[in-house]
């Protein structure tokens, strides 16, 4: 009977395994995490992480075949397939700092399966790793392994915050990568018998483990590459009177381009973009493609430039100062649909805004206060606004407050400014705000959600990205 254990119970680990419990019923699922709160989370009805539908899945099987512990020894031990999902941040210190994936998780997780197995077992990566993890698992595994076999094979992840629910009942496609002999090919297909439970056939990708390992890293590169080629054209839409929606509608008729994954936006965030492309980065540098890195870097440096080209224009447009005038946001998660803030511009933007004196107040749907107080301590704001962020004005007003109504965010405000792209944003009442804002009323529309003549009827001053501009 096969059971399967996973190892790091996050935003992947959680809605991954749930999933496949859903779908494998006679396969027993155990997904284990040192923390305890996130394991006490997943145990209650107050699920760690908000994902629409995960609730649900979670409902139909958790006690079933789907079960959340800390105890993540004794079930690493009992399990023939361990999926290893732990979080492969950036590096923050020591060789390739800023840039090189952090696997200090991955190896403590690779040494204590090695520590606690007596019997055989598949080893899958989940998380996001370097092209050529594989080797250094497999190095520590067999180097500890008192007689026990392992097959190491690679599983990245493709789902996305927000659909992970949708994303993996119907994935695009499933990749697994292995080793080209028997034993690596039997270890892919036990893993395929696993997916072929709800995914047809010919999703099921079957490669090498450096393709496999590799191609997570390139397809994070692409997906954030198209945003920032589409935000980069924005920049010149707005000094040329162009309408980025209008040129992206025209270009991703083309079958070659397609039309998805081409909205221009105040800049992408999340936990992966970032990360997987600055490891993709130092990958190049270490095999001696300097001209390839510097490629994928400028990916990056699009994006940080468009998140203080908004910073700016807010600034610009509000007389250059934004000093004790309050800033609404409307939305802090680094998309809509989740409350993760991993990388959100929302953080740039904010201490971009708070490194003028501005006096914001924040309105996310699932966002908490302590959440947003935590990001604008934790991240450093280093461009354009050097000042340190401080927590309360020259005027004595706390500088950062974080309200649960969309109109109190906005009551006495200067300007809006819209971060995610919150469908609930697109329903407000703009008027009531414009009535109980101060004048002229500004709206910055980092995610282009409302219509912005309609905006501009009721009184307020518009900036849309990458449209024209008001006069
Ligand atoms: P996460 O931080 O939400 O979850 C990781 C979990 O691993 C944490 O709860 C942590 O406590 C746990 N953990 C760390 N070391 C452990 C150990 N030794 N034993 C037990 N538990 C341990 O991270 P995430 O967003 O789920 O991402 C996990 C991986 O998946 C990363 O490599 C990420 O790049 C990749 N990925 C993420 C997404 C996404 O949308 N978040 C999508 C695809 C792939």
């Amino acid at each position: 009977m096969v059971k399967i254990c996973c190892i790091g119970a996050g935003y992947v680990g959680g809605p991954t395994m749930a999933v496949i419990a859903l779908k494998c019923p006679e396969i027993e699922v155990v997904v284990v995490d040192i923390s305890e709160p996130r394991i006490t989370g997943w145990n209650s009805d107050r699920l760690p992480i908000y994902e629409p539908g995960l609730d649900d899945v979670v409902k139909q099987c958790r006690g079933r075949n789907l079960f959340f512990s800390t105890h993540v020894e004794r079930h690493v031990g009992e399990a023939n397939i361990v999926f290893v999902s732990v979080n492969t941040p950036t590096k923050t210190r020591g060789l390739g700092a800023g840039k090189a994936a952090d696997l200090t998780y991955w190896e403590s997780a690779a040494r204590m399966i090695a520590d606690v197995s007596r019997s055989d077992k598949i080893v899958v990566e989940k998380s996001t790793v370097p092209v050529k993890t594989a080797e250094a698992i497999e190095k520590i595994l067999v180097h500890n392994s008192r007689g026990v076999r392992y097959q190491i094979l690679s599983n990245p992840e493709f789902l996305a915050e927000g659909t992970a629910i949708k994303d993996l009942f119907a994935p695009d496609r499933v990749l697994i990568g292995g080793r080209e002999t028997p034993e690596g090919r039997a270890a892919v297909k036990a893993l395929r018998d696993v997916y072929a439970h709800w995914v047809p056939d010919d999703r099921i990708i079957t490669t090498n483990l450096w393709s496999a390992e590799l191609s997570k890293l390139a397809a994070n590169a692409f997906l954030a590459q198209r945003i920032s080629s589409v935000n980069a054209i924005s920049a010149l839409c707005e000094a040329t009177g162009a309408d980025v929606a209008e040129v992206a509608n025209s270009i991703g008729k083309d079958s070659r381009i397609g039309p998805r994954f081409l909205s221009a936006s105040v800049g992408f965030g999340g936990s992966c973009f970032q990360k997987d492309i600055l490891n993709l980065v130092y990958i190049c540098e270490c095999y001696g493609l300097p001209e390839v890195a510097t490629y994928w870097r400028q990916v990056i440096r699009i994006n940080d430039y468009q998140k203080s080209r908004f910073v700016n224009r807010v600034v610009s447009s509000m007389f250059n100062t934004v000093a004790e005038k309050k800033v609404a946001v409307l939305g802090f998660a680094f998309k809509k649909d989740t409350g993760d803030t991993r990388e959100t511009p929302a953080i740039d933007v904010c201490k971009g805004l708070l490194g003028d004196k501005a006096v914001v107040s924040i309105y996310d749907p699932q966002v908490t206060e302590e959440q947003v107080q935590r990001d604008l301590a934790m991240n450093k704001f280093d461009w354009d606004h050097p000042r340190h962020l401080q927590p309360m004005s020259p005027s004595g007003k706390k500088q950062v407050a974080v309200s649960w109504d969309p109109y109190e965010t906005a009551r006495g405000a200067h300007a809006v400014c819209i971060l995610t792209e919150w469908d609930e944003f697109r329903r407000l009442d703009y008027k009531r705000m414009y009535d109980a804002m101060q004048k002229p009323a500004f709206l910055f529309d980092g995610r282009n959600v409302v219509d912005p003549d309609k905006l501009r009827q009721i009184g307020f001053v518009v900036y849309s990205i990458g449209k024209p501009l008001d006069d």
